[in-house]
């Protein structure tokens, strides 16, 4: 199949024609069109097959770039993870000159917040605690996120993020998209889907 056959803008077929992919991945074939038309999922998928732009690619295609507010917030387990995210957003992002942000601890956080203060960024990626701690501090302002998804899900539990992740869902509006990505299927992602997806989310696998 092709990029073409998929719900992609012809500014963000031009950015990922760019940077060589050629056609799709299979989780890029099912997920695309499920996060295009906006309903909730949880994808079981591993690192190396794609799943950054299966996401990413209808995100950036979601958000409206002339709103300077942050409408896609995406958790990432590791600063490793922040800032590759975010660089694959940039350059799918590039034709529609979407603004990406990497936060994450171990880097100065007054850097992060001088960004923040700017407002210009329309995705933010980072890690959870670095997260909770910005919003704390009242710099990073969540109420128009619209798209919310928790990449590794499953290395984040293990990392014993539960906690900072629920605290921030709890900032989150009510209505929103959440994409859930986890290598793994274990109960506890189960029930963290049953819990905050909406009832009638898309499975991909
Ligand atoms: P990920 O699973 O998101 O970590 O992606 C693994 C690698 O595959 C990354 O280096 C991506 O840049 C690359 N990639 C993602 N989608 C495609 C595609 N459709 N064609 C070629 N390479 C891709």
């Amino acid at each position: 199949s092709k990029f073409t056959d998929l719900p992609i803008s012809k500014e963000v077929l031009q950015s990922i024609s760019k940077m060589g992919y050629e056609k799709p991945t299979e989780v890029q074939e099912k997920t695309i069109p499920i996060v295009a038309e906006g309903s909730d999922i949880i994808a079981q998928a591993q690192t190396g097959t794609g799943k950054t732009a299966a996401f990413g690619i209808p995100l950036i295609d979601k958000v409206n770039t002339n709103e300077k507010k942050i409408q896609a917030l995406i958790l990432v387990p590791t600063r490793e993870l922040a800032i590759q995210v975010a660089r694959e957003l940039k350059d799918i992002g590039k034709t529609k000159k979407a603004f990406v942000l990497a936060v994450y601890g171990g880097k100065s956080i007054y850097h992060q917040i001088k960004f923040l203060k700017k407002g210009n960024d329309v995705i933010v990626v980072g890690t959870p605690g670095r997260v909770k701690d910005l919003i704390d501090r009242g710099y990073l302002k969540l109420n128009n996120v619209k798209h919310f998804v928790l990449d590794e899900a499953d290395r984040m539990l293990d990392m014993g993020f539960i906690e900072d992740i629920e605290y921030i869902m709890s900032k989150l509006p009510k209505e929103k998209q959440i994409l859930l990505f986890s290598a793994t299927m274990p109960n506890e992602i189960k029930k963290l889907a049953e819990e905050f997806l909406s009832e009638d989310y898309k499975t991909v696998k």
